[in-house]
C-alpha cells in the first residue's frame, strides 16, 4: 500500500514519517497525476489559506475530488480538515466540500491558541491519546452522515464520513500511531 501526503505546505514530513513507521510506503504528492498511484491521501496541517491557493496553483483540486469519489480515503489534519469541510462559520465554502461539517478557524482564541490534552478515541479505548492542538479550528456542527470519533471541551475533534477522516489536532506530532493505523485500515478496505 502507498499513501500520498500532500506536500505543498505544512507538516507533511511528519505524516510521511508516521506512515513509514507503520510499515507502509509514503510519498510526497504535488501533482495531479500522482493521485492515480496512491491508495489514500493525507492533507496535512499548516496554513489553510496558503494550502488552498497552492492546491489551485498546482491544479490539485479536481484530482483530490476524484480521488475521493473513486473511494480512496482522505485524511485532513487541522488546516487539512478546514479544507475538506463543507461549511465555515455557517457559510458554504467554495472549495472541496467533501465532509458535512461546519468549522471555525483559530477558534480557541489568540492567547491560548495552542494546547495539549489527553483525549479518548472511540475505536481504541484502552489508553487516552495525547492530542496536540496548534491554532486549531473547532468543528461546530456535524451532519447526520458523520461519525464522531473523539471530543475535547464538548466539541468533536475527530470525525469520519465514509472515506473522509478529519482531525482538528496533529496526530503526526506524537509517537502514538493509532489514528494513522485507523486511516491505513480504511485504505486497506478501499475506503469503507
Ligand atoms: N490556523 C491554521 C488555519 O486556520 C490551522 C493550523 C494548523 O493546521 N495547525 O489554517
Amino acid at each position: 500500500m502507498k499513501i500520498g501526503v500532500l506536500a505543498l505546505q505544512g507538516a507533511f514530513r511528519e505524516h510521511i514519517q508516521m506512515i513509514a513507521n507503520c510499515g507502509c510506503d509514503a510519498v510526497e504528492v504535488r501533482l495531479p497525476h500522482q493521485c492515480g498511484d496512491i491508495d489514500g491521501l493525507i492533507i496535512p496541517g499548516g496554513e489553510s489559506t496558503t494550502i488552498s491557493k497552492l492546491i489551485d496553483e498546482y491544479d490539485m483540486r479536481d484530482a483530490i475530488i476524484s480521488c475521493t469519489f473513486s473511494g480512496k480515503p482522505i485524511f485532513g489534519t487541522c488546516a487539512g480538515a478546514i479544507l475538506l469541510a463543507d461549511r465555515q462559520n455557517g457559510k458554504k465554502r467554495k472549495f472541496l466540500n467533501l465532509i458535512d461539517i461546519d468549522i471555525t478557524r483559530n477558534a480557541y482564541g489568540r492567547q491560548i491558541d495552542s494546547r495539549e490534552a489527553d483525549i479518548q478515541l472511540a475505536f481504541s479505548t484502552s489508553t487516552p491519546f495525547h492530542a496536540v492542538f496548534i491554532r486549531a479550528p473547532v468543528i461546530t456542527e456535524t451532519g447526520p452522515g458523520v461519525t464522531e470519533l473523539s471530543f475535547y471541551n464538548g466539541s468533536v475533534i475527530l470525525a469520519r464520513q465514509g472515506n473522509i477522516l478529519v482531525s482538528t489536532f496533529h496526530p503526526e506530532l506524537t509517537g502514538d500511531d493509532r489514528i494513522h493505523r485507523y486511516f491505513l485500515e480504511m485504505a486497506r478496505k478501499g475506503g469503507s
